[in-house]
């Protein structure tokens, strides 16, 4: 059994500017590569879970996404950053696909393809959403970051930096 760190994407992994889809908008938040080092060192596989509905509203495409998602798999990669794999909703809220988070689709198409150990599992987000997905999907541990109201998430930091200074601390919680 694996354990995991679940991964939102705009406002976690980059800073969230809306809808972000060009590779000149993507500037990657302060301390997500430590953050995401003292995961790895700890055996946590990554998995990123995004919401994309700027596809469905037609905001950019598919390819759009994922031209800038290869170009953020390039940049972990040159710091040794490996994501297992990502999942993205690609639909707008009126599509009510079973993916959109809070919905548990993407964890789900997940968890069919490794054995992840979700009660010694995280994620970080900064919605509601992301929090509520954690409880759906039964992930026993969550980070809110942000300036958002969010409730249920087990820690709350206004940024990521904050986040990997907390753990750097505290390694002895996760
Ligand atoms: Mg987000
Ligand atoms: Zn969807």
């Amino acid at each position: 059994m694996q354990k995991a760190l679940f991964l939102d994407r705009d406002g976690v992994i980059n800073i969230d500017y809306g809808y972000v889809s060009k590779i000149e908008d993507f500037q990657f938040t302060e301390g997500i590569f430590e953050l995401l080092r003292l995961f790895l060192d700890r055996g946590y596989m990554l998995f990123i879970v995004t919401n994309q509905s700027g596809i469905g509203r037609g905001y950019y495409t598919k390819e759009d996404f994922l031209t800038l998602t290869s170009y953020m798999l390039d940049e972990f990669k040159k710091r040794e950053i490996e994501i297992a794999s990502i999942e993205y909703c690609p639909h707008a809220p009126e599509e009510r696909c079973s993916c959109r988070k809070p919905a548990t689709g993407m964890v789900d198409n997940i968890l069919a393809k490794y054995k992840i150990d979700l009660d010694n599992s995280w994620l970080i987000g900064d919605k509601q959403s992301d929090i509520d997905l954690a409880h759906n999907a039964k992930i026993a541990h969550t980070i809110a970051i942000g300036e958002r109201k969010i409730e249920n998430a087990t820690y709350a930091f206004r940024t990521i930096w904050d986040c990997k200074l907390f753990l750097e601390k505290n390694n002895g919680i996760f």
